[in-house]
């Protein structure tokens, strides 16, 4: 694992780590009521837009948690960046049902201020070009596969979960996809399965399997992860953990964000191979802060957290 804390890396985290068989390089910054914005070069993939990473304009798929400023206040610029580049191919967006609006409103006022228009008679885009928008609502049931021009990228698909914040907030799982064999055929020997694939054809001999891969939580509560299997057993977790200091505790589930001692608390569920934790309390100034009040922490669950510091 190679970690640039963003003190060491121009203001930016810079993660290079192997989960599994899967290599991650994760870059980008993160710090509660300021800005988070975490891009996963592997899968042309953006997790909330609160800042616009120097390279975000150019990944096509962008999930945003919440409507919080903190998390969506710069996908506008995204907007622009793209037409100003003249990137023309599809980018793919899932937000909160109530987002969508209010984004398409901001886009649309900055798209006529950046033509020099005053903006007296703004029409607000309905469609917004060369996007795939999709409200997160929609997400939670079904898996919609991750756009890019490598075959790589369209062998991942995402899925929403409902965590649990102050507005509706959604996480996000990331998946593979491949095919295996249906039970029926699993241990039969190699010639005896390709006589079978001459008789039905490949789609009725193998069925679609869905990988766990990552997973992101936006902002939420320790109950918001907790209650969702799924988060406790993907191979990596990307978790908020906004305060660490006792007093730092009320004010922070106030918020409905998670303490380290919430974390410390159910450290026997967490099932990851390891934990990314991100959307620290701009109180905490250098990691060494953070680390101090870690020292409590059973020692199988610090084996697996990285700080996005
Ligand atoms: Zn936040
Ligand atoms: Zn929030």
């Amino acid at each position: 694992m190679e970690i640039k804390y963003s003190n060491q890396n121009n203001g930016e985290t810079y993660l290079k780590i192997k989960v599994g068989t899967q290599p991650y390089t994760i870059r980008g910054y993160s710090r509660a009521g300021l800005k988070t914005c975490i891009l996963i070069d592997e899968m042309n993939l953006v997790f909330d837009m609160g800042y616009s990473n120097d390279r975000a304009y150019s990944y096509d798929n962008k999930f945003i948690s919440h409507g919080h400023t903190d998390h969506i206040g710069a996908l506008h610029t995204d907007h622009c960046a793209r037409k100003l580049y003249n990137i023309t191919k599809e980018r793919f967006y899932i937000m909160p049902k109530q987002c969508i609006n209010p984004f398409k409103m901001i886009a649309s006022a900055v798209s006529e201020m950046n033509c020099g228009k005053a903006g007296e008679n703004i029409k607000v885009f309905d469609t917004l070009l060369s996007t795939r928008l999709l409200d997160a609502e929609s997400c939670v049931d079904t898996y919609q596969t991750l756009i890019g021009s490598s075959k790589l990228i369209s062998e991942y698909c995402v899925k929403s979960i409902q965590m649990d914040h102050k507005i509706k907030s959604f996480g996000y799982i990331i998946y593979r996809k491949s095919k295996r064999l249906r039970p029926e055929y699993v241990g039969l020997p190699g010639n005896q399965i390709a006589k079978i694939r001459a008789e039905i054809g490949d789609e009725n001999l193998t069925q679609e399997h869905l990988t766990p891969l990552v997973a992101y939580t936006g902002d939420t509560t320790i109950q918001g992860i907790i209650q969702n299997q799924e988060l406790l057993n993907v191979p990596l977790l990307i978790m908020e953990c906004t305060g660490f200091s006792e007093d730092d505790k009320s004010d922070c589930h106030c918020g409905k964000h998670i303490h380290i001692n919430d974390i410390a608390k159910y450290s026997n569920l967490f099932a990851n191979e390891k934990i990314i934790l991100f959307h620290f309390s701009q109180q905490y100034r250098t990691i060494d802060e953070i680390l101090g009040y870690c020292q409590h922490l059973p020692k199988d669950l610090t084996d697996k957290l990285i700080y996005f510091f």
